[in-house]
């Protein structure tokens, strides 16, 4: 789904208990646009389902990609992560496919074309047995999203440019793309954004308007996320990379706080962004 004017601003929504409440938050910053956070289960269908569609239809608010997110996952500190994130760990494995695919669906009932996920560490090593499970997982995903007309999108910050590039091209299916967030990278100390942003260029779909600054232990600790402006990220450069390799998506707000500072990040990080997207 793309913009009618490139680099249109939205936010990132979390659903939570009360989807009417998520709403109006984007409402209330002046937006029209945002991407859903994982959605509750009990939401993926049936009557709380048609309710948080029809909530969506009248509030005029594009919902531009789902989320998926699952029980179990910590985000810690960054050895947690590796264990719990995503489709790594074998355990709960098939379960989270099923529940991806439940989010296809349901984010196809809400006429969304693009679902998204962190997959989780994905090995650099590509003769670690891990590499090939993630790709074959990957693909059946994907395969899926497809007969819903949709992409599917790796969420960045976990490994390298070079390394996600080398795991798309062996996933190998056209609708696997990339919601690219800058901060993570250097939250994760995984290498320079605007650096990665050149390498999977042609496989970016969205993006997260989100800084951070980095950890003094990367790879260990993460760094701290900041409101926009106030990290490593540089965001003036960040937008103008943007407009150099020819991005026409949306630019999606993220702010992991909660509260009124997150409202107030978010107004500053709107006029900072429309200053610099022009
Ligand atoms: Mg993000």
């Amino acid at each position: 789904m793309k913009p009618e004017k490139p680099l249109e601003i939205g936010i990132m929504l979390g659903v939570g208990d009360d989807p009417a409440e998520s709403l109006a938050k984007v409402k209330a910053v002046g937006l029209n646009n945002a991407q859903m956070g994982r959605p509750p289960a009990q939401y993926l269908a049936g009557d709380a389902f048609e309710e948080l569609r029809d909530a969506v239809e009248e509030s005029g608010i594009t919902i531009t990609t789902v989320f998926c997110g699952f029980d179990g996952e910590s985000y810690a500190d960054i050895p947690t992560v590796k264990e719990t994130v995503g489709y790594v760990p074998a355990g709960p494995r098939a379960e989270r496919v099923q529940e991806t695919l439940a989010i296809s669906e349901f984010a196809k009932g809400l006429g969304v074309d693009a679902v998204a996920a962190h997959i989780g560490f994905i090995p650099e090593d590509h003769t670690d047995p891990l590499f090939g499970e993630m790709v074959e997982t990957l693909q059946g995903i994907a395969d899926h999203c497809a007969g819903n007309g949709q992409v599917f999108s790796l969420e960045t910050g976990q490994e390298s440019g070079a390394g996600l590039l080398a795991f798309l091209k062996a996933v190998d299916r056209d609708n696997l793309k990339v919601n690219f967030d800058p901060a993570n990278m250097i939250l994760y100390g995984s290498g320079e954004p605007i650096e990665a942003m050149e390498i999977v260029k042609d496989y970016i779909v969205s993006v997260h308007a989100k800084d951070g600054t980095w950890s003094d232990q990367p790879t260990v600790t993460f760094g701290e996320e900041t409101p926009l402006g106030a990290g490593d990220v540089n965001m003036t450069q960040f937008v103008e990379k943007l407009k150099e390799i020819g991005f026409d998506g949306y630019i999606t707000i993220e702010r992991e706080i909660s509260g009124d500072e997150q409202i107030a990040d978010i107004q500053a990080g709107i006029e900072l962004l429309r200053s610099l997207v022009g």
